[in-house]
């Protein structure tokens, strides 16, 4: 097959996508290994033998659970190395075993009623993307698992991209590298990535969720754990000598920001202040929160705002102690992307090119994307047509994924015609 602009694409994302999701690739963050999950390798050794069998012939499943590939590239000049990425793990918070995809072609609009457990309704209230979808093929599931869109709608289109370059040598494109990772759910995805071995300048994940949209910020994000020591005492006898742990780390919930500062009242470039775990006893409490901002500054003010509360409660408790400990644990790669406009520039163009308006927007999260940044791989993230994931009204188009293929395709010309 050859084809010139505009292509003839005969799509094969959707069959790609299909297999992908009945393979099981949950990861668990308490278990301590690389994949947590060995049952990710099962995905990875299918993926890896597809690229093979593309002709790409360094394709290959690390023990990591990474699995690495090479499009050569069809130009002579020199033309930066660009990298596509998406992860084979599927979130922890729903299960991804027994994943029975139906596709409902042409879809007409309404709610569409998931077929075995019909509790499970996918709205169009929750869903305004679904207004877009007017006489596309929706892929949900049966409502008893989720579908794993997130994120292997992305490996699918990565996939079905290389078919398609490999089919069309005519197509100047530089060295394209392709990185599927495992654990990105449980914020691993970037652990034991080889980055001199993949050998790219800039990478991009496919990894969004409407079509059209590209993402070149993300959350910046801190842990915070505050250690109480209290003051233990027979609560017979405690009059006047109990402090007591664990109504000390009530107490700093309490004062919290309510109404500003939280995930629940807050959007678009908000930051907040959100606990996440509490444990103790009267002599000892920790609790752990998850601070996040766009911005250093956002985060250091919510930071000192913590700091204060609880140093003020505090004062009502002399002979205990808090220590409030902050862990960085990633930044808003928007720092790093900055220094090389061309890469959203390009991914913008692409996305026109392929028929859709762009949209420039960020994360209210992270991805591997934003550690992949400041780790020296520059990487934005692209729309994987992914919706409401994690969950089982998770629900992806076939149409939207054809984009993103075209999109990554596009993509990798202009970076040649540019170079
Ligand atoms: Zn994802």
């Amino acid at each position: 097959m050859t084809a010139t602009p505009p292509f003839d694409f005969a799509h094969d994302v959707t069959a790609c996508f299909l297999r992908y999701v009945v393979i099981d690739t949950q990861s668990d963050p308490a278990s301590p290994t690389c994949p947590s999950t060995e049952k990710q390798k099962d995905l990875g050794r299918v993926l890896a033998q597809e690229l093979r069998d593309l002709g790409l012939r360094d394709a290959h499943l690390d023990e990591h659970g990474y699995v690495y590939a090479t499009i050569p590239a069809t130009s002579d000049k020199k033309v930066p190395v660009i990298c596509f990425c998406s992860h084979m793990d599927t979130s922890p918070d729903c299960s991804g075993k027994n994943v029975k995809p139906q596709i409902v072609k042409n879809y007409r609009g309404g709610d569409i009623v998931l077929p075995v457990d019909t509790t499970q309704v996918i709205r169009v209230a929750d869903n305004p993307a679904l207004k877009d979808q007017i006489g596309h093929d929706i892929i949900t599931t049966d409502g008893t698992t989720l579908l794993g869109a997130d994120n292997k709608a992305g490996l699918a289109e990565i996939m079905d991209a290389a078919r398609f370059l490999v089919a069309n040598p005519q197509i100047r494109h530089g060295t394209i590298k392709i990185l599927f990772t495992p654990d990105e759910e449980i914020g691993r995805g970037v652990d034991k990535v080889d980055l001199t071995k993949l050998g790219a300048d800039f990478a991009y994940t496919m990894d969004g969720e409407t079509a059209g949209y590209v993402e070149d910020e993300t959350f910046s994000a801190d842990g915070a754990v505050i250690t109480i020591e209290g003051v233990s005492a027979h609560p017979g006898f405690a009059k006047g000598k109990m402090e007591h742990a664990i109504k000390i780390a009530a107490a700093i919930v309490e004062r919290l920001p309510k109404d500003t500062c939280s995930p629940e009242t807050t959007d678009g470039k908000q930051g907040f202040l959100h606990p996440i775990g509490i444990s103790g006893a009267l002599e000892k409490a920790t609790l752990s929160l998850i601070v996040r901002d766009f911005t250093d500054d956002g985060l250091a003010e919510k930071e000192a705002l913590l700091q204060s509360i609880v140093d003020d409660v505090m004062t009502a408790y002399p002979h205990s102690t808090a220590t409030l400990e902050i862990k960085p644990q990633y930044r808003n790669m928007k720092q790093v992307i900055d220094r090389y406009p061309q890469m959203v520039e390009y991914a913008v163009e692409a996305i026109q090119r392929a028929g859709l308006k762009p949209v420039r927007s960020s994360i209210r999260g992270g991805t591997d994307g934003s550690r992949l940044s400041f780790m020296g791989l520059p990487c934005p993230n692209i729309f994987a047509g992914e919706h409401a994931f994690h969950g089982r009204t998770e629900w992806v188009s076939v149409q939207d994924m054809e984009k993103a293929v075209q999109t990554i395709v596009h993509l990798a010309m202009i970076w040649e015609e540019r170079a």
